[in-house]
Parts: C-alpha cells; sequence; structure tokens
C-alpha cells in the first residue's frame, strides 16, 4: 500500500466539517495528536469524515434487534412462492420504508417453479418398509411441531414411479460410478442411493450424474459421518443434524445456466417469452429425494452383495454394500408450473454520484425456516438498512447510491437474483460498482467454536480484497479482537498452520457458485464480495435450521450478527464513499498468477502442446500497470493532487477493467457465464480461467489455445486500459469529453 501522510489533519477535520456539515464525531483527534489511518480509495480529509462517519455507523446496530428481525423471519417456514414468503416481502418492503429508505419496490417475476404434489419411498424386498421422509418434533423447540414443515423432496425433481432394484454409489460423483463398473456394477434402470459426502459436489451435480449413469430415479441421504453424531453432539443440545434431519434442497442444473430454466438469459418478467420446458437445459430428467440417515439405515443394512472399500463407509453401524436383495418403490409427482416470485428493491440515492451503485443483498426463500440460510444474512441485513437508514435521518447521505435487494428463489435456481440481473443488465454493466453478498451470516454455533471463536470466511474477487482486509482492522470481533486478528487466526486454526497466513492468502479469491453474487460476477462482469462466519452446523436446509438453533447454539449473544452487519456495512460505505473506487489491479494480477501456476500444477501441461509463457507474461504486464496505477494515483490523492473531473475519469475507467473480462460468447458449452477468469464448476466448486481450464481438463488442445488467446486479448485490453489511464491522469490536460460526471 501507498503511505500518504496528512499535513494537518487539524485543517483538514474543520474543512470537512464545514463542507459536509456533520456534527464532530466524539473520536476526531485534535490538532498534534496522530493522524487517522488512511482509507484505501479516500483523500486524507475525507479519510478522517469517513472514520467519524463510520464510528457513529459502527455504534447503531444492536444485537436485540437483530435477535427481532430473526424471529420475524424465521416464524413460519417460507419457501419460495409460499404465501409466508410473499408476506415477508411485504413485510421487508415496509421495515425499509420505516427505515428511511428510498424507492422500495417489488419486482415480480413469473417464474417455472416445483413443488411436491405427493411422494412415497418404500422398500418392498427383502422386507417391508415405508420412508417416514419426515423430520421429528421436539419438545424443547416448538417450531419443530408445525404442520406446515414440509417433508422431503428436491426442487426441480422430475416426476416418476418406478420399482428396482437399489445400488449405492458413495457420493455420486462420477468416480464413484467407475468404481462400480470396475465391481461389474451397472446402475442402468436401478435407483442409485448416494451420500451428502466428501469431497463435497453440489446435489444437482449428482443428480446430473445420475441421469447420464442411466439410474431411473436418485436418493441422497445425510450420513451422520457427515454432518451427524459422528461430528458431535446433536440438535437439541448441539448443532450437529439428528436421526431424522433432511437435507431439503433443489437439483437444478444451474451451473449451466441459472434462474428460471424457461428464460435463459432473460428476465421471466410476466408475459416474457418462454422456451418449452423440454429444451430447458437446467431441468432435471430425473426423479429424486433426500432422505435422513433414519430413513436411509433400512435400506442400506438389507443389502447382501460386496461390501464397499473403507472410503465408501459411512458413520452407521451397518455393513456398507454396493447392493444386493433390496427393492425399493420411488414415487414422485410434482407440480411444476409457473408461479409469482418478489424481489423487494429500495436504495439510498447518492448525494454525488447517483449513478454509481453499491449493491447488498440477501435472499429470503428458506427451505423451511432458515434460521442460518438465509435468515441469519436476512437479520444482519435488517440492522445494516436500519443503520444506513439511521445515518441518512442524520443527514449523512452516501456519495454514491447504495441500493439493497431481498432476493426470492435463490434456494431453487439463484433465481430472483438472476431475473433481476437480467432485467436490468444494461444499467447494472455501466453503473454497479460492485455487489456484497450475504448468505449465511452465521453458519456456526458460537457455543463450540472454542476460544478463537468461528471463522470469519469472506470471498472476494481480488481487486477487492485489500479493501476487504483493511476493513476487517477497523471492526472488533465478539471475542473482543479485530476482526482483522480473529480472522487470522481462526485461518491458522482450519489450515492448521504454524503461524497466521499472509494477508495475501487471507481472502478467498477463487469464487464459486451456489449463491446470489452469480449472475453480478459470471453474467455481468461486476466485482463481489461475499461475507459470513462459519463453524460446527449440521442442520443445513432442515427444519431445524430455525431460531431455536441460532438462539441456544449458533449466535446466542448476536455479537457475530452484528460483526457481520459491521464488516458489511463498512464495505458498502466506503466503496460509496471513497474519491477513487479501491480496486486494486495489481493485487488482482498477483492472484491471476497463482490461478495460473494452479492450473499448471494440477494438469502437468507439457508446453509443446500449449505453451503458456506469453500469458504469464500478459499477466505479470497487467499487474505491473495495475502497481504502477494504483501508485501515481494513490500518491496524488494523499497529496490533494487531484480534481473531481481526473477523479471520474478515473473512476469511469476502473469500472471498465472488470467489465473487460467478459466475453459475450461466453465460456465454452456455457454460454451465460461470460467471466473468463470466474465461473464455478458443475459441483459448484470455484473454477478458474473456466474455459482454458476446462478445455485443459479435457485435453481439448485447439480449444485450450483458443481460450488463451481470449484471456490474453482480455489481459493485453486491460494493461492498455490501466496504462492509459496512468497516462490521462498524470496529464490531466489531455481529458477528453465524457471525463465530467453528468
Ligand atoms: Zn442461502
Amino acid at each position: 500500500m501507498v503511505n500518504r501522510t496528512v499535513r494537518d489533519p487539524s485543517v483538514l477535520i474543520l474543512f470537512l466539517l464545514a463542507i459536509i456539515g456533520i456534527s464532530s464525531p466524539a473520536s476526531s483527534p485534535a490538532a498534534g495528536e496522530p493522524q487517522p489511518d488512511p482509507i484505501l480509495g479516500f483523500s486524507p480529509a475525507h479519510a478522517v469524515a469517513e472514520h467519524g462517519l463510520e464510528a457513529q455507523f459502527q455504534s447503531l446496530p444492536s444485537a436485540d434487534k437483530a435477535r427481532e428481525w430473526h424471529r420475524l423471519f424465521t416464524a413460519e417456514p417460507h419457501p419460495a412462492a409460499s404465501a409466508e414468503n410473499n408476506r415477508l416481502a411485504a413485510v421487508m418492503a415496509r421495515e425499509w420504508r420505516r427505515q428511511g429508505w428510498e424507492n422500495v419496490t417489488l419486482r415480480r417475476y413469473d417464474v417455472l417453479h416445483s413443488r411436491p404434489r405427493s411422494v412415497t419411498l418404500e422398500m418392498t424386498a427383502p422386507l417391508r418398509f415405508k420412508a417416514s421422509l419426515r423430520e421429528d418434533p421436539y419438545d424443547r423447540d416448538p417450531d419443530t411441531k408445525n404442520p406446515r414443515i414440509d417433508g422431503a423432496y428436491f426442487g426441480y425433481s422430475a416426476s416418476g414411479d418406478m420399482t428396482a432394484e437399489l445400488v449405492y454409489a458413495h457420493s455420486g460423483n462420477p468416480e464413484d460410478y467407475e468404481l462400480l463398473r470396475k465391481n461389474g456394477i451397472s446402475v442402468k434402470g436401478k435407483v442409485v442411493i448416494v451420500r451428502y459426502s466428501n469431497p463435497y459436489s453440489y446435489r444437482g451435480f449428482k443428480a446430473l450424474t445420475a441421469e447420464r449413469e442411466g439410474a431411473a430415479a436418485l436418493l441422497i441421504y445425510s450420513d451422520p459421518a457427515e454432518d451427524g453424531y459422528s461430528r458431535g453432539a446433536v440438535f437439541p443440545d448441539g448443532p450437529w443434524g439428528p436421526e431424522s434431519h433432511i437435507q431439503h434442497g433443489s437439483i437444478t442444473y444451474d451451473y449451466i445456466v441459472p434462474g428460471d430454466p424457461t428464460t435463459p438469459g432473460w428476465a421471466s418478467v410476466p408475459g416474457a417469452k418462454r422456451i418449452p420446458r423440454s429444451e430447458a437445459r437446467s431441468l432435471p430428467k430425473i426423479p429424486a429425494l433426500p432422505l435422513s440417515w433414519r430413513d436411509a439405515k433400512p435400506l442400506l443394512e438389507h443389502m447382501n452383495g460386496a461390501e464397499v472399500p473403507p472410503e465408501w463407509r459411512g458413520a452407521l453401524p451397518i455393513t456398507y454394500r454396493f447392493t444386493g436383495a433390496v427393492v425399493v418403490h420411488v414415487h414422485v409427482d410434482m407440480d411444476t408450473s409457473i408461479k409469482p416470485y418478489t424481489v423487494v428493491e429500495a436504495r439510498i440515492r447518492g448525494s454525488e454520484v447517483p449513478d454509481e451503485w453499491v449493491l447488498v443483498g440477501n435472499h429470503r426463500d428458506a427451505w423451511v425456516y432458515g434460521g442460518v440460510d438465509p435468515v441469519s444474512g436476512t437479520a444482519a441485513m435488517l440492522e445494516l438498512t436500519r443503520s444506513l437508514g439511521e445515518l441518512k435521518r442524520r443527514g449523512m447521505r452516501p456519495r454514491r447510491t447504495i441500493v439493497v435487494c431481498s432476493w426470492d428463489g435463490e434456494e431453487y435456481a439463484l433465481t430472483g437474483s438472476t431475473e433481476w440481473g437480467e432485467q436490468f443488465a444494461t444499467d447494472l454493466k455501466k453503473k454497479l460498482v460492485a455487489y456484497l453478498n450475504v448468505d449465511e451470516a452465521v453458519a456456526g454455533a458460537a457455543t463450540t467454536a472454542g476460544p478463537e471463536g468461528l471463522s470469519f470466511e469472506p470471498s472476494a474477487v481480488a481487486s477487492l480484497a485489500p479493501m476487504l482486509l483493511e476493513a476487517s482492522k477497523s471492526v472488533r470481533a465478539p471475542s473482543g479482537k479485530s476482526l482483522y486478528e480473529a480472522w487470522r487466526a481462526t485461518a491458522m486454526r482450519a489450515k492448521k498452520l504454524p503461524a497466521p497466513p499472509a494477508d495475501s492468502d487471507l481472502v478467498e479469491t477463487r469464487i464459486g457458485s451456489g449463491s446470489d453474487h452469480t449472475v453480478f460476477l459470471n453474467h455481468l462482469g461486476r466485482p463481489v464480495v461475499n461475507l459470513g462466519f462459519t463453524g460446527d452446523y449440521g442442520v443445513y436446509h432442515s427444519a431445524y435450521d430455525d431460531h431455536f438453533w441460532m438462539t441456544s447454539i449458533g449466535d446466542p449473544t448476536f455479537g457475530y450478527h452484528t460483526t457481520l452487519t459491521r464488516i458489511w456495512g463498512l464495505m458498502a460505505l466506503r466503496l460509496a464513499n471513497s474519491d477513487i473506487l479501491p480496486f486494486d489491479f495489481a493485487a488482482n494480477g498477483a492472484a491471476l498468477q497463482g490461478f495460473l501456476a494452479d492450473l499448471q500444477r494440477a494438469n502437468k501441461i507439457d508446453p509443446e502442446r500449449l505453451p503458456l509463457e506469453r500469458l504469464n507474461d500478459h499477466i505479470a504486464e497487467f499487474e505491473t500497470a495495475g502497481e504502477q496505477l494504483r501508485e501515481v494515483t494513490l500518491h496524488d490523492l494523499a497529496a490533494g493532487n487531484t480534481s473531481p473531473q481526473r477523479i471520474q475519469h478515473l473512476n469511469e475507467q476502473l469500472l471498465q477493467v472488470e467489465s473487460n473480462w467478459l466475453d459475450p460468447r461466453g465460456i465454452p458449452g456455457r454460454p451465460w457465464f461470460q467471466h473468463i477468469l470466474y465461473a464455478a464448476r458443475y459441483t459448484y466448486a470455484h473454477l478458474e480461467f473456466p474455459g482454458l481450464t476446462e478445455a485443459v481438463e479435457a485435453a481439448n488442445w485447439q480449444q485450450a489455445a483458443e481460450q488463451a488467446d481470449v484471456l490474453d486479448a482480455a489481459l493485453l485490453k486491460n494493461t492498455q486500459l490501466l496504462r492509459s489511464a496512468a497516462s490521462s491522469w498524470r496529464s490531466p490536460g489531455s481529458l477528453t469529453h465524457g471525463a465530467s460526471a453528468p
């Protein structure tokens, strides 16, 4: 980072107080006291103001209020398209209006939705057993007795009715079917049972894999090895899943194209044109069901075939076998029809640059109550919006516009955010500075986390990693340390390192899918950040992910919720108020070097087949250009050697860099995914240089060379852009039209 010096902070403070008319924050230093910390992208004067504003902001989030929001939004099950979830859209709109937000709008999308009409699973041989497909009630948690809790089903499962032999296929990944084949077992026409297991893969990938293998139906159960008693105490005594817990979910192939399966690439506004369902690439053709281990155990233990290898065994007290003797009847009847979804949107209009937007958001729909997923995020968001509304009431409007959205149908196919992003694509590509997503704010049990507390596990595009690190130093974690120190300590613990990782390794800059950031990053080329805490958590997507879990096991003090609100708000405020947008393309270049090195290491690429020297050199040049631009602009900003015109022109160029990573043709086979640095694998795992990496992994050397050229061209374009930004910054006289804000 550049060191910036303030010549006389007291003068700057007076100057700034006079200009923006805020009352002097208690923390303002007097003349002669040490200068306040600089903030990336802020002039010294504006950094002083920002610190004052942030001190006020940080005093506002309330743990008691977060708990109240949490109760309000977990009162009833509220899956997408349910009456309760639609009622909560109106509640959200009402609260945002009360909090002083502007342009509160409900956006309606008509979406191909999926609900069960009837579902049964029974074993017909060697003996009869009927699966309950339900989760048990507990006296200690009356919410578990609610008759409106759904039984087991998967969103977008195909319908079907079949009776067939059962085969156990471990995690249901392609290599598992390979092993079955080696053992002479085919799954064609059979019912396959797999576990939610390690290595993690998205259930929609398990479904596609089973479909490709020709299976008749798929059952996915939660083995206690993964999220149950072998991890620790189970609900309601501890954070892990009890015997009847079911991981509900969708199996949509949204890694091919997310959102409404019948409007790929455009918005499902009422009346939108649709493709026939038979052409929808994201709709599964296989019937599937999730199971608790209690329902799965009788099926597994009555098999009589060959034993599985040790790595396929779970933690049930049975002998795990491939197959034999067990015949099951699966009946899945789904109602797949158009239903309205609602995205709630609001904004606080920026005072100076209203056409640059900072977007914050969280989804509203839950599989059941959503105690963690998403209501921990919702509670944190409502404290964020309440606090920002209060700052506005005190006369502190952000310079840029802050937009907030409550997404719908995230659990089905990232649907609400995808449709909204597609509807406003043109505006968003021009105006969106960044999207700050929070899905699960607190996905872990503070009560079992130990003295270091829950892990802070954010991810961010590499250009925003430095500002995230910087902001974390200004927020206090529940442990009493700075969030930055707590983050280092838990990262060290998680990765079993002898010392805290370097700053450059602290931020996860590899970003997969599975939440609402996807459309903004992968389709629209806008920078994204995901924020959240993690820890012991075994009731994901089950009925036990509820208010009781959060208040007695997860975050009883709600201290993690308010910490999350604070870091989220600081990121939003800094992006909204900075002079120069705090993108760091040197950090971006360094991360790309790492991505390329990983690709080469993982694939042992023969340089004769695919020379990557040039790509490597071009990444280095991009990094250098980013470093030079950063140095010159931040130096001048610190020295007060800037003008609003120069800054505005620079910011337009900085925004353009992120857009230049888009290839309008998309990555091969997945045209909706247009970002050439980031995509997700079918498993939802992160995937860097997606076009190149997938071609290399498929040993398709011609396509790999083409994709390397695509990357090369974008790198050259962006290096050129950074250089020309630096040169027009150095000689402001050369500024042409368009430099000033409209
Ligand atoms: Zn979620």
